[in-house]
Formats: structure tokens, C-alpha cells, sequence
């Protein structure tokens, strides 16, 4: 049978335990998952993806059924080419919700079928996103609880 594979695209600038809760759930319902960096040059990042790469390396070091890479240009047509015919993405709230129904609805036409699987956050989840977490790191205060007890973020004291 053909093997499941789901990427979960995202910045993960930094990876938040918000994005690894979310990886840990939907494990059971693929065989494989990539965590997936987007390189969008248009896009100002906090942490290069040599970084974020090696973080998320890191973190899912020690599930062999995550795999990491980072794509250009399209979502849909990185999926194509690796035989990807899932996306996993998160929910936390009705914001998110709208800009993925049409992000969803567009990788289903250019993927030619591609089907995002939605998991709803965590209650404990659903406050934390990268940006928060980039405004906590920048303002120079504890980010520990946010970010996976894996990685140390430069200048952060390591979580115990
Ligand atoms: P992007 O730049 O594409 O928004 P992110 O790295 O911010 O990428 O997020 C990638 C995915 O992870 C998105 O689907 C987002 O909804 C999901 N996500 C982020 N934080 C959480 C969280 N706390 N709980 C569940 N899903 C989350």
C-alpha cells in the first residue's frame, strides 16, 4: 500500500511546542511526516534556516517516522515531487481558520488533490505562535516554556 506522507510546511521560526504538540497528535494518522521549512524570500525571518533547520533536527531527533527539509516556490508542488498527498496544518482560532480554508482550497487545485488535514490546538496550545515567542526572545525574557526543552535559543538561559 502507498505510504501516507504528510508535510507540515511553516517557518517554525522558532519551533514552538505548539508545533510539536501538533506533530506528536498527528503521528498515529500518517506513516511519515516532514517538517517542512517554506523558504519565502520575501519574508524577514528572526532565526536563519540553518537555525530553525537544526532545531527541528533537534527535536524530532528521535522519531524516525518525522523527517525535516526545507522547500522554494510552492507548497503543492514541493508535495508533488517528494509524493506527498497530505499537508497538516494547525488551528487555533477563527483567524487562522480563514486564511487556511483558502490556502487549502488552492493546494487542492494545484496539487492536484491534495488534502489538508486540520488539527484543532491544544487549549494549553493555543496562545503560543512563533511571533509571540520572537517578541518574548527580542524583549529579552524567558521564552523557556514556549519553545521544546531540545533546543537553546542564543542569549536564552537552557531550560533545566
Ligand atoms: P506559517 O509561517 O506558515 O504560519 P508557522 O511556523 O507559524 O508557519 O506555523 C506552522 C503551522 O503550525 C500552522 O498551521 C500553524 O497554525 C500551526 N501552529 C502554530 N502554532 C501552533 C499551536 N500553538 N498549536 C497548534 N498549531 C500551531
Amino acid at each position: 500500500m502507498e505510504k501516507k506522507i504528510a508535510v507540515f510546511p511553516g517557518s517554525f521560526d522558532p519551533i514552538t511546542v505548539g508545533h510539536v504538540d501538533l506533530v506528536k497528535r498527528a503521528l498515529p494518522l500518517f506513516d511519515e511526516i516532514i517538517v517542512a521549512v517554506g523558504i519565502n524570500s520575501t519574508k524577514k525571518y528572526l532565526f536563519s534556516l540553518e537555525q530553525r533547520l537544526e532545531w527541528l533536527h533537534q527535536v524530532f531527533e528521535a522519531e524516525p517516522r518525522v523527517k525535516v527539509d526545507s522547500f522554494q516556490n510552492l507548497t503543492a508542488h514541493y508535495c508533488q515531487r517528494i509524493g506527498a498527498r497530505y499537508l497538516l496544518r494547525g488551528l487555533r482560532n477563527a483567524s487562522d481558520f480563514d486564511y487556511e480554508k483558502t490556502i487549502s482550497q488552492l493546494n487542492h487545485i494545484v496539487g492536484g488533490g491534495i488534502e489538508t488535514v486540520f488539527l484543532i490546538a491544544q487549549p494549553e496550545y493555543s496562545h503560543i505562535s512563533s511571533t509571540i515567542v520572537r517578541e518574548i526572545i527580542i524583549g529579552g525574557a524567558d521564552a523557556s516554556p514556549f519553545i521544546p526543552r531540545e533546543i537553546s535559543i542564543p542569549g536564552q538561559v537552557p531550560a533545566k
